[in-house]
């Protein structure tokens, strides 16, 4: 696909809206709550937005799978949620996709880029998801991914573009 100037925070709606709404058709007992904090007037970056909107599909299919498993524990008081955001950090744009879901175990962080590697079900995960969405972030547009989580706690992936 072709580069173009992207509105990262349409984009994101757009797909969360995408993501959550898939979600819920499977599996009609499945709420979270979405919280987003767009910055308005986020600058536009050069991207090919079918590419970015499959990594944030990806990322928020694991969120809300993340919320979803911590949920089924449970756990008195639990509240799914999802947070989104964006905002300009120097010369870069960065997304932010937070849950409080499962946590990754930290045996599993050093592996969760990697090609194949899942912990999902068979037909649930190919785990292929982040090792693609890095591939994407890094090679195609120049960017990084990362990630923080604390395991029992929940996950925050950062991408940041340079715009
Ligand atoms: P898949 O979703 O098909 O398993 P991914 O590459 O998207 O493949 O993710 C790989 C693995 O990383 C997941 O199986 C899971 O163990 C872990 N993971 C990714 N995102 C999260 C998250 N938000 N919370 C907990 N674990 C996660
Ligand atoms: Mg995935």
């Amino acid at each position: 696909g072709e580069r173009s100037p992207t509105d990262l925070n349409q984009l994101c709606e757009e797909y969360l809206r995408l993501a959550y709404q898939g979600l819920r058709a499977k599996d009609k007992t499945f709420n979270a709550t979405l919280e987003t904090d767009f910055v308005p007037g986020l600058p536009l970056v050069e991207a090919v937005g079918a590419d970015v909107g499959r990594v944030l599909l990806n990322l928020f299919g694991n969120a809300f799978y993340a919320v979803q498993k911590r949920q089924q524990t449970g756990e008195a008081g639990y509240k799914p949620t999802v947070t989104v955001s964006t905002k300009q950090v120097g010369d870069h744009v960065e997304i932010r996709v937070a849950d409080n879901g499962t946590g990754i175990p930290d045996e599993a962080k050093a592996k969760i880029f990697q090609p194949f590697f899942t912990t999902k079900p068979t037909g649930e995960g190919t785990g292929l998801g982040l090792s693609l969405s890095y591939d994407i972030i890094t090679k195609a547009h120049g960017g990084t991914l990362a990630v923080e989580s604390q395991p029992g706690q929940g996950t925050e992936f950062v991408i940041s573009l340079p715009n």
